[in-house]
């Protein structure tokens, strides 16, 4: 197009795109993507607004912090961030921040009912009344233009809580000992915060090829004794730790921060890599960030405030729909210009459960939040705050925002009409909830399961990992075949099988650049291909109806055709030399909300507990 075809208007002033959809979710963030996902997987129209040109937030290319989560093997955070781990897994053996942004970008990109609206920013809000948002109002970088998003329910995912401006209760800073008796809280509230950091990527390299490095004129010095560099060792080393601004504003001072954290970390690199011991001739600087990750401010008020005593009786909540699990890890606030150790690590039990209160503002009426600004005190968010629970918060999110447009509740509506159905969605999206047992579809109730190999038993249990009370996953070479027969001929609707994914190893973004011809892989237990069969009453034979290929996911969902007595699974290959191991392998409902049953839920404890 040259300049004469468009008309001079729309070069003088910006235009304005409306848009409406059932839910808004504003913050493209490891948090913001799983709620996103899920509420459109759970059929509403659904926009994801990211302000950046990729999504993950913190996790993402543009900030390079490693994904963290529930400390103990089988606590590990499954669902969606299972799935996105997964992918990257199979996707980018060489684990490049290129190809995770993209891993990321087209999960969202290619989900039916979601729009993706990158680089674009909102900035401000219309109210429908006092107590309900009408729309948001977001400037589009690349497009130059306003975009209006008009929605029933939004959730905020910016981590920023960009969407206090409708007036929602939030907090900011630290609570004193006495507001909620929290032991590790400070004598009296302040406004002080964890800061932001700048992170930094180093690659080994032949110690023979060390050039010294050149720090800009306007980066700081430090010698070789300050405390922070002579402790800094390059290999394993994420810089965390460079991090300011928690004594100030993290939110307004961005840009002196952001300024300050460079002369900072070139300053430190500088030190390490012209070390007099020689412990930087083994690696070069081979990427700094330009924007600086953000771990606290704006925190929503729910229906529930999180705290420190919470986690420490292990969050045993009836409306529990996440789990956290790492420590109070409490940053000081003057962060790297404070003397002495940077972070405490409290102690956490690992699980701990999150309740859907703190997921809702308790005075904005559509107004959801998940991420590192949930409702929670200072002291509980430095445990909540690790992306793998930002993980479960968003799909938690996402999925109760699903169901309030699918009753037309708000979402505390749920928490007194659906909370079951909410619960029971999430175990069986494969997200874990301590101590909870997934409900059976109903073909299952009277069905017997047989195999050639393994306990068979153990397949569907409605317990989709290894617990401490002894549950383990099913396991049988390749040939094995698991066999499910069922008293009557039933609709086969869909195959659910939760495959061994092997939560204990590390599938998350290394801090370093991998070594030329280092690889990951997926876990060599994890099912590949199988095929699935059908016992065919008038052929008197088993007839092939599905077939799994190359899978990579740990929640495998088939759809099955038609009806049958018995249906067959046969193992037909691993990702390595490794048996197959499985936890659930189930015919179920298509439509799962036909399988929630009412149950006796304790809503006298949750009366007490919630505003009406
Ligand atoms: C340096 C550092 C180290 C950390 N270490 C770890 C660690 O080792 N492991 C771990 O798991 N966690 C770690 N954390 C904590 C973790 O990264 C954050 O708590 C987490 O990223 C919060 O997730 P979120 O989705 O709420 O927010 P974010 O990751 O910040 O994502 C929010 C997204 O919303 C976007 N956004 C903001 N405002 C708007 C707007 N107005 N319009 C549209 N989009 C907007 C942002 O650009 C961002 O992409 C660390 C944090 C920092 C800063």
């Amino acid at each position: 197009m040259t300049t004469t075809d468009r008309p001079d208007a729309s070069l003088r002033t910006p235009a304005t795109d409306h848009q409406r959809y059932e839910v808004c979710v504003v913050g493209g963030g490891i948090a913001g993507l799983c709620a996103a996902l899920s509420a459109a997987r759970h059929g509403a129209r659904t926009v994801l607004i990211q302000d950046r040109a990729v999504l993950g937030g913190n996790a993402s290319s543009e900030v390079r912090m490693w994904i963290c989560g529930a400390h103990g093997s089988d606590h590990k955070e499954t669902g969606i961030l299972e799935e996105l781990q997964l992918e990257n897994l199979y996707r980018n053996p060489g684990m490049s921040y290129a190809i995770w942004d993209t891993v990321l970008y087209e999960k969202a990109r290619y989900q039916d009912n979601l729009t993706l609206l990158l680089s674009t920013a909102v900035v401000s809000l219309t109210m429908a009344d006092q107590a309900r948002i009408a729309s948001v109002r977001a400037w589009h970088l690349t497009r130059q233009c306003w975009i209006e998003v008009s929605a029933t329910l939004f959730a905020d995912c910016s981590g920023d809580s960009i969407l206090r401006y409708s007036g929602a209760a939030f907090r900011w800073g630290r609570e004193s000992t006495a507001e909620f008796g929290e032991a590790h809280a400070p004598p009296s509230a302040d406004r002080k915060t964890m800061g932001n950091s700048l992170l930094m990527q180093l690659r080994s390299c032949d110690p023979q090829d060390h050039v010294p490095f050149i720090a800009p004129e306007w980066a700081e010095v430090f010698g070789a004794d300050h405390p922070r560099v002579a402790q800094a060792q390059p290999a394993g080393e994420n810089f965390w730790w460079l991090e300011i601004g928690g004594e100030g504003d993290t939110i307004r001072d961005a840009d002196a921060i952001r300024d300050e954290l460079l002369r900072i970390a070139y300053g430190v690199w500088s030190s390490i890599k012209n070390h007099p011991d020689g412990r930087g001739h083994a690696w070069q600087l081979e990427w700094i960030g330009m924007l600086p990750g953000k771990r606290e401010n704006v925190r929503y008020e729910g229906d529930h405030i999180l705290t420190q005593n919470d986690i420490e009786e292990c969050g045993i909540f009836p409306d529990l729909v996440a789990h956290g699990g790492w420590s109070m890890d409490d940053h000081h606030p003057a962060a790297f210009r404070h003397p002495g150790a940077p972070t405490i690590f409290h102690p956490a039990p690992s699980p701990y459960g999150i309740p859907y209160r703190c997921l809702y503002s308790r005075d904005i009426d559509n107004l959801f939040c998940a991420g590192r600004n949930i409702s929670c005190t200072h002291l509980a968010m430095s445990s909540t705050r690790v992306m793998a629970t930002c993980a479960t918060l968003g799909q938690a999110v996402g999925t109760a925002a699903a169901l309030a447009i699918r009753h037309a509740q708000s979402p505390r509506g749920i928490l007194h009409h659906h909370l079951w159905e909410l619960q029971n969605t999430l175990l069986d999206d494969d997200q874990w909830l301590p101590d909870r047992q997934r409900t059976l579809p109903p073909q299952m109730l009277g069905a017997a399961l047989t195999a050639t190999h393994g306990e068979v038993q153990l397949l569907s249990r409605g317990c989709d990992r290894r617990t401490a009370s002894g549950h383990q996953a099913w396991s049988g070479p390749v040939g094995a075949q698991i066999t499910i027969s069922f008293p009557d001929e039933v609709a086969l609707q869909r195959l659910r099988l939760v495959c061994d994914s092997q939560l204990h190893r590390a599938k998350r973004m290394p801090c370093s650049i991998p070594r030329p011809g280092h690889h990951e892989s997926l876990p060599p237990c994890l099912l590949r291909d199988a095929r699935i069969e059908r016992w065919d009453e008038a052929g008197g034979g088993w007839r092939e109806i599905a077939c799994l290929r190359s899978n990579r996911r740990r929640l495998v969902q088939l759809a099955l055709p038609g009806r049958a007595r018995q249906v067959r699974l046969t193992i037909l290959s691993t990702w390595g030399d490794a048996p197959c191991r499985l936890f659930s392998c189930e015919i179920g409902l298509a439509d799962r909300r036909e399988a929630h049953r009412i149950i006796d839920w304790p809503a006298t404890k949750l009366a007490a507990a919630t505003p009406a």
